[in-house]
Order: C-alpha cells, then structure tokens, then sequence
C-alpha cells in the first residue's frame, strides 16, 4: 500500500508513522518531494487496519495498491523518475542514445568505436566485457582488461559507459568503472543478482528477460528497487515468439504500456530486438516515436568482422545517420497539438 502524508507534514509525523509501520514488519520505502511525502509500505497485506493508520496524525490518505509491483508502480511515485548519470538526465523527455560495439575485442578498436560513436551524436558508450554467450565455446568477453578499455574510452570521449554485470562476484569490479551496470535478458530472473544489485550506488539497465511479461519484468525491478536502488532503467529489447525472420520480436507496445503502469525510465534495444541491421533504423524511430527515453544500439566500425552479433551491427556512417534522424524526431514528438 502507499501512505500518503498531509501537505506540510512535520518530519517529527514522518518519523512516527514509519516507526509505527515497521514495528509491525513492513518495509517502508520514502518518496519526498517537494510538496508531498509518499511511503511504498511492503508486507503482508491484511497485517494493518489502513482505517487505523489513515487516522495516524499527518496521514492524509492510504491507498492499496493492487499490482503485485509496488516501488515501480505509478501509484508508489507518480512522477517521472529521472536518473542522473555522469553531466546527463535519463527520462528527462531527452532521448538518450546508448552506443558501441557489441563486445569489446580489443583497446584500438573499441577505442576507434567509441570516437565514432562521439561524433555521431551518442550520449553514452556500450560495450560487452563479460558476455553471455549460447556457447561455451564462443568469445566471452575480456573481462577486467575489458573495463579498463572503457574507462580509457570514457576519458578519451567523456561519455559514460555502459556495460553488463554477469554475477554477484564481479558486481564490485563492475561497479568500480562503469556509469551503468547493465543486466541482460539472460539474466532478467537472477533474484540473487538483483537483490546484491539494490545494494549498488549505480543505476541498473534491466533489460527484458526473452520469454517475460511485462509483469515479471516489473517485479524484477521490484527487487532492484526493494533492496535499496531507485535507479533502474528498463530496457525492451525483444521477446522470443514463433517468428524467425527476426531474431527477437521487438515489442514496443510495452512502452507506452509501462510508461502508464511504471514511473521508470525505458530503453528500447533494437539491435537485439530484431537481429538485422537494415532494421535497426526503422525500429529506432519507432521507438522514439512511441515515447522511449533512449535507445540502445551496436555499432562496430567493421561489422563483417565482428567477434559477435556483426549481422545487427551498423557501421558509424549508419549509425550516424540514425542518430539524426533520431534528433529530428525527438524535436518534433516534442511540439504541443
Ligand atoms: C547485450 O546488450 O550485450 C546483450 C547481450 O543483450 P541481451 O541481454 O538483451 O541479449
Ligand atoms: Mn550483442
């Protein structure tokens, strides 16, 4: 449920409520704002009389909330969350363009990416050091040598970076020199991850798990959001379905979908999503075009010879022209009709 304080509310009430609410074994998760105080209270409904505690001084109104997700939902918070990373805003209104190789395979050439990446018009820099591979037998990712790339590469084009986490062992490591940790859709339902991933001072990119409703992936963000970190990013990245002329289905339905039902930013990850590069432009507007916040998309300066997914990769020029297009689009879908 969500307890709702008066306006002018003293911190002295706040306390007292909470207080209260916790002695009797729920969570109680704070949202102040400016003019108001929101509490997302967790815990086994029936527990609490919401007659008594709307009777508490300072409460002005408790509301049940009936989805199963409660930090996420728009009930919890109904403002736009807006994460700050590095000297940029995520979920501002500004479209935020996430790009960069697939993996990082080696310091010239992610190095030579990144600079491209710049000058085309990205907001932040991607690259895989620890990849989730369908084979055991495939490149896995460089590991640390992997991030320290990056960081060279964010000192050289100050844009942050963005990367995948695979365990709680290396969540530290991570941790240590990205802007964003990522979770891939492999990993969506790794509660144990999610849960250590609250306890991160770094915003989290959740992306959508293959074969997961849009509920499940919002109670994944309620873990990450439950255990401490407010910062997640969603990112639809396609689901699997019956359809092979794709790689994945890319569902963008979801976005204007959990822009009523969440107040998390959300990414659109069309690389992944459709498997193709002559796609990745047409869905980028699309996704722009139904209200994402961003976009996530792979780009590799020789795609023919990329170490993985070289068939969704677009060269620069490309993705050059996409991020313009990307603008033009952004600057319209901001007139008022
Ligand atoms: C990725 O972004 O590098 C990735 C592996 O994506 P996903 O988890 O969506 O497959
Ligand atoms: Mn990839």
């Amino acid at each position: 449920m969500v307890v709702v304080m008066q306006k002018g509310v003293s911190q002295e009430q706040i306390k007292k409520v909470q207080a209260h609410l916790e002695a009797e074994g729920f969570s109680v998760h704070l949202s102040q704002g400016v003019n108001r105080t929101i509490m997302g209270v967790i815990g086994e409904p029936g527990q609490i009389d919401p007659q008594m505690l709307a009777s508490l001084p300072g409460v002005e109104k408790v509301v049940p909330i009936m989805q199963p997700f409660k930090l996420a939902s728009r009930d919890f918070k109904h403002h736009n969350t807006v994460i700050p990373v590095g000297d940029q805003l995520i979920g501002d209104g500004h479209v935020c363009i996430i790009a960069g190789p697939c993996a990082i395979e080696g310091r010239e050439n992610f190095l030579q990416a990144a600079q491209a990446v710049k000058e085309a018009g990205a907001d932040m820099l991607r690259g895989g050091a620890f990849k989730p591979r369908t084979s055991p037998y495939s490149f896995q990712g460089l590991g640390e040598q992997g991030l320290k790339i990056m960081a060279e590469a964010r000192d050289l084009t100050g844009l942050p970076i963005v990367t995948e986490v695979m365990d709680q062992k290396s969540i530290s490591m991570v941790a240590e020199y990205v802007d964003i940790i990522q979770v891939g859709a492999r990993n969506m339902q790794n509660y144990f991850l999610l849960r250590e991933l609250g306890k991160v001072d770094k915003p989290i990119l959740l992306k959508r798990g293959m074969a997961a409703t849009i509920e499940e992936w919002l109670m994944a963000a309620e873990y990450i959001l439950g255990s401490g970190n407010p910062q997640v990013i969603l990112c639809e990245r396609g689901i699997r379905t019956f359809e092979t002329y794709t790689r994945n289905t890319l569902d963008l339905s979801a976005v204007p979908l959990l822009k009523q039902l969440t107040h998390l930013p959300v990414l659109v990850d069309p690389s992944h999503g459709t498997g193709k590069r002559e796609l990745v432009e047409p869905m980028s507007l699309a996704a722009v075009a139904c209200g994402a916040d961003g976009i996530m998309v792979e780009v590799h300066p020789d795609p023919a010879k990329a170490w993985s997914d070289g068939p969704q990769s677009l060269v620069p020029e490309d993705f050059a022209r996409l991020a313009r297009k990307v603008r033009h689009l952004e600057r319209l879908s901001k007139l008022e009709y």
